[in-house]
């Protein structure tokens, strides 16, 4: 890997962000009531709104931003919520993220890297529960090459069991020089995701001490990287506990506008998750800035207003009474049924937690998530269509295109739902589900694509699979 960060900039203008949160401050109440509505009518807001929003200190205006919040969601994109799993490859790693079970310097960490056969394992365990989507996760570490990552995205995508396989492989790594993300593209991943850490650069060269992380411009500039090997589809993210959160939504901000800038496009998705507790990890046990929940509530529905048009993904790090309340605020996608120790999916032991990053607060199974959001009047999707359509930014044309949501997300929100449903759900999901299908299809206004979707629907029921828009 060809590390070289001269002449890189930091894009992240500390002092401006610090001036903003504070001149911006206890806003007056018709101040905020417009800076929601300019995010009702479809623009990104600038960072002196954002930091206006972040300054709300009375209640009221706390839950106007929330609700506003998840009067943008209802009306651009609907119910669905998008399900995927993580898939850990391996935890072993060179850097020492002070916050991390996998960090080098962890004894209590038990490193594991799949074989291939492991892969293949994880991967029908995976496939044989319902998923259709992963994350691939892994360490920092010279065995992990973009030729390596390459073949293990590969390997899932060649895996077919029963009667699914997996469609969609993202995935979360270090940060590679821009012909290493040449490689890794190659192999047809969708999203590359990875997460900026603390867009406070003191902090984070404090809590990174050594290995290529420690580095905050290599970090900074990844996405960047990415980009000119023509990866498009990037997902950004802040752990949040290590700085004031505030700071890290306006870095996650300005680190969309770089992107928009500089490139025309922004990140597909957006990820906030907070820290965990950590086997041998203690700084995991007061994190310096540790969020609260009602901090986090209004923490997703300001990054909603604030870039309108992006994926916001919620991970199983949080609780389920968490969970379900921040859905409303604008999340699109969650995992479900995850495990994160290496290997997990097919050979679960007692010693997991140690080849764990951390715990996670939703330990449901993909089932018992499913029935849960059908119950709660969400649609469970596993689409992968736009993707395999050649349809990139497909959450920008979500947003942007009047009818998109009707015309393609729904229908096929409602397609891969009847996948999950004849082929892998409970009795009890199965029930429920269906009398959700049934009333999503009454509520199809086209008449054309009303009797499209029941058409395919009745064809699912005689075995045809992978059916989409
Ligand atoms: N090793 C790569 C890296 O650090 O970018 C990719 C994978 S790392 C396993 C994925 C993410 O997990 C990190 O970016 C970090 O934000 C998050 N993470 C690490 N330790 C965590 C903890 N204790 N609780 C919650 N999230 C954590
Ligand atoms: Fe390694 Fe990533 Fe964990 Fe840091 S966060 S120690 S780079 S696995």
């Amino acid at each position: 890997m060809k590390f070289n960060i001269e002449g890189l900039k930091s894009f992240i203008p500390d002092a401006t962000i610090e001036a903003l949160l504070e001149s911006e401050a206890n806003a007056p109440a018709s101040r905020i009531r417009d800076i929601i509505q300019k995010s009702l009518d479809k623009n990104r807001l600038e960072p002196a709104e954002t930091a206006a929003l972040l300054g709300v200190k009375d209640p009221e205006l706390k839950e106007m931003i929330k609700e506003g919040a998840h009067t943008l969601k209802e009306r651009i994109y609907g119910n669905r919520i998008v399900l995927f799993a993580p898939l850990y490859v391996g935890n072993e790693c060179i850097n020492d993220c002070v916050y991390c079970g996998f960090r080098i310097s962890n004894k209590d960490c038990e490193r594991k890297t799949l074989s291939h056969q492991d892969l293949v394992d994880e991967t029908k365990a995976l496939v044989d529960v319902g998923h259709k989507r992963l994350i691939m996760v892994y360490g920092e570490h010279p065995m992990y090459s973009p030729e390596y990552i390459a073949e293990t995205v590969q390997t899932v995508y060649d895996t077919k069991f029963k009667n699914g396989e997996i469609r969609r492989v993202n995935i979360n790594a270090a940060p590679m020089d821009v012909e290493g993300f040449r490689v890794v593209k190659a192999a047809g991943i969708g999203t590359y995701q990875i997460f900026q850490e603390s867009y406070h650069q003191k902090t984070y060269e404090q809590l990174h001490p050594s290995g290529p992380k420690s580095s905050f411009l290599w970090r900074l500039d990844g996405l960047d990287r990415a980009m000119k090997a023509g990866i498009d589809d990037l997902g950004i993210g802040a752990l949040m506990g290590l700085h004031d959160w505030r700071f890290e939504v306006m870095g996650l901000l300005y680190h969309t506008i770089h992107l928009e800038d500089t490139f025309g496009v922004g990140p597909h998705t957006i990820s906030f998750p907070r820290i965990e507790p950590a086997i041998g990890t203690s700084f995991t046990d007061s994190p310096p800035d540790k969020v609260s929940d009602e901090d986090f509530k209004l923490l997703v529905a300001i990054l909603r207003l604030s870039v309108p048009y992006t994926g916001m993904i919620l991970t199983a790090r949080e609780p389920v009474d968490v969970r379900n309340e921040v859905l409303r605020y604008g999340v699109s996608q969650i995992d479900a049924g995850s495990s994160i120790g290496v290997g997990d999916y097919s050979h679960k032991d007692d010693e997991s937690r140690k080849k764990s990053q951390f715990v996670l607060g939703d330990t449901r199974s993909l089932d018992d998530v499913i029935y849960e959001l059908t119950k709660g009047g969400y649609i469970p999707s596993f689409c992968t269509s736009c993707y395999r359509a050649g349809r990139t930014g497909e959450h920008f044309m979500e947003f942007a295109i009047p009818g998109f949501v009707k015309r393609f997300c729904t229908p096929n929100a409602l397609l891969t739902f009847s996948e999950y449903l004849h082929d892998y759900s409970s009795e009890r999901t199965l029930k429920a589900g269906l009398e959700l299908v049934d009333f999503e299809v009454g509520r199809i206004e086209d008449p054309e694509m009303k009797k499209s979707v029941t058409a395919k629907l009745e064809e699912m029921k005689t075995g045809k699979r992978d059916l989409y828009y």
